[in-house]
């Protein structure tokens, strides 16, 4: 099957967050199992090109129309660990993509609705007929209508367009004349309904359009599929979910095995091996690998050597993430005798400034505002616990990365948090699958809980402890299951196509 993602991320070259890893693990998923994947980002100035090979162009003057002028393109392809990866670059007179980030620019709507047109002009000018064309998020949730509304008729017929939503949050609203600047007219009713906004009438909704012209939609856990067809957690858009439900599915994303083994990482201090252990009697070396990691943590934020949970967070600090929950559990970890690291990315935000006020604090603090691969990985290894509070997580990925590095993690029970982490002490789990701590309230309370049970249990029942550990290091949270059931989908869009006609 030749699979086309169209995307804005990508591990771990341009990454943000855990989007980027989705299209990696399940890429180099797909194409061990034997498929043909193509991957077209942006060529933004800032991603890592020392990780790619075989840098060349792929095609010149790939020509994209914007308003009244016409913008050449050149597509280069390179190789990232077997993948083979497309980058796409406007000759724009805005720099689209050489702004030194990926998000965050005032025109953030024109520069992703101009890659999403750009993209389908280069499969047309290479008479690329993929089986399926797979759309990450709103930025590129617009190719669903505009493949179907433009570009159909003008001969590209992928078998399928399956829209994947990693965080409905963003939806992205704008005005009509700025698809009619792409080349969307919404010409019938029946299409400005799908890309009208539910809320704010005579407004587009990208992600919504999306939704409404893709043939299946995938979400990223099973859990967040439920939320989000509910008012609470529908962020406007529950009852277009719901009314589309039948082609909507919540699978959950992996890790990717081989860039997240603490056996192999060549990120860490000291590696250790985790996978295929039969017994506690056998964390002798995961003991001694984690302490190696951990006495180079505390060097490097100048913390003190003593016995004593170390707590980590390492996360975006938006809003979702819950950062101000994020604080008192380094307060209350810190009260309790513990040490806390933060690894925080997203310059500008709110707590920003309130955790670099407590760097230091008694040698017990350490906080690190940036985002930093190499570090991560370090305080993965080197934790007892990770804290991830989130106000609510469509899957998350740094309990299942803390799980497979031996680090405990304290969650509250929201999206894909509620399908990894079990409760150590939820009777009616079964005790192989026990692997966290959870809270179920968005407050101090539900961190307390967390906490004071993870902290008792840390410093009394050490065997206890060990089984989370264990427990957490033996689970299978690698690409195979979910790939299968991509797959699956896949495979179901093509066999309907083949039935229509
Ligand atoms: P999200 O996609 O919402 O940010 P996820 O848990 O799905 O959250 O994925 C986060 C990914 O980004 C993980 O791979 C994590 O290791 C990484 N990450 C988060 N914050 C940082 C940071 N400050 N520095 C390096 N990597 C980070």
């Amino acid at each position: 099957m030749h699979i086309f993602h169209i995307a804005t991320e990508l591990a771990p070259i341009a990454k943000v967050g855990g989007l980027s890893d989705v299209l990696y693990g399940l890429s180099k998923e797909l194409v061990r199992q034997g498929h043909k994947v193509e991957i077209l980002i942006p060529k933004y100035d800032s991603i890592d090109y020392s990780q790619l090979k075989h840098l060349k162009v792929e095609m010149r003057e790939v020509p994209c129309i914007e308003g009244t002028h016409q913008i050449q393109n050149t597509v280069w392809s390179a190789e990232l660990d077997g993948l083979r990866v497309l980058l796409l670059e406007p000759h724009h007179p805005h720099y689209y993509f050489n702004r030194g980030k990926i998000y965050g620019c005032g025109d953030d709507i024109e520069r992703f609705t101009y890659f999403c047109k750009a993209a389908l002009e280069y499969l047309i000018k290479a008479k690329a007929q993929p089986d399926i064309l797979h759309l990450h998020d709103w930025p590129t949730a617009l190719v669903a209508p505009l493949c179907k509304e433009v570009y159909e008729p003008l001969g590209l017929k992928p078998e399928g367009i399956v829209l994947t939503i990693h965080n409905l949050e963003y939806q992205s609203k704008c005005l009509p004349q700025q698809l009619i600047r792409i080349g969307l007219h919404g010409d019938t009713p029946e299409m400005r309904e799908k890309l009208e906004d539910l809320i704010v009438k005579g407004t587009i909704n990208l992600l919504k359009g999306g939704i409404e012209y893709a043939d299946f939609v995938t979400t990223v856990s099973p859990a967040y599929e439920k939320e989000i067809k509910t008012p609470h957690g529908g962020s406007g858009l529950d009852t277009i979910l719901l009314k589309y439900e039948t082609k909507l599915k919540g699978i959950l994303n992996g890790i990717d095995e081989a860039f997240w083994d603490p056996e192999k990482d060549p990120l860490l201090v000291r590696r250790y091996k985790t996978r295929g252990l039969h017994s506690l009697d056998q964390l002798q070396d995961v003991h001694e690998g984690k302490k190696e990691n951990r006495n180079h943590v505390r060097m490097h934020f100048g913390l003190k050597e003593e016995n004593s949970p170390l707590v980590c967070s390492v996360t975006r600090l938006s809003q979702q993430k819950g950062p101000e929950l994020i604080l008192y559990a380094l307060n209350r970890s810190v009260k309790k005798g513990g040490q806390f690291v933060l690894l925080g990315s997203d310059h500008g935000s709110k707590t920003e400034q309130d955790f670099l006020a407590l760097h230091g604090l008694e040698q017990k603090v350490g906080i690190c505002i940036d985002r930093d691969e190499a570090l991560a990985h370090l305080i993965f290894a080197a934790a007892d616990m990770i804290v991830i509070p989130s106000y609510y997580e469509p899957c998350g990925l740094t309990q299942m990365i803390a799980l497979r590095y031996g680090t405990v993690p304290l969650v509250r029970r929201t999206g894909g948090l509620a399908d990894t982490i079990f409760d150590v002490d939820t009777a009616t789990v079964p005790e192989e699958l026990r692997n966290g701590f959870n809270f179920d309230f968005y407050d101090t309370g539900g961190i307390d809980w967390a906490l004071d049970r993870a902290f008792a249990c840390w410093a009394n029942d050490r065997k206890k402890w060990e089984m989370i550990m264990f427990n957490g290091m033996q689970q299978d949270f690698t690409w195979k299951n979910p790939t299968a059931a991509y797959l699956e989908i896949y495979t179901s869009l093509t066999q309907k196509k083949a039935k229509v006609a």
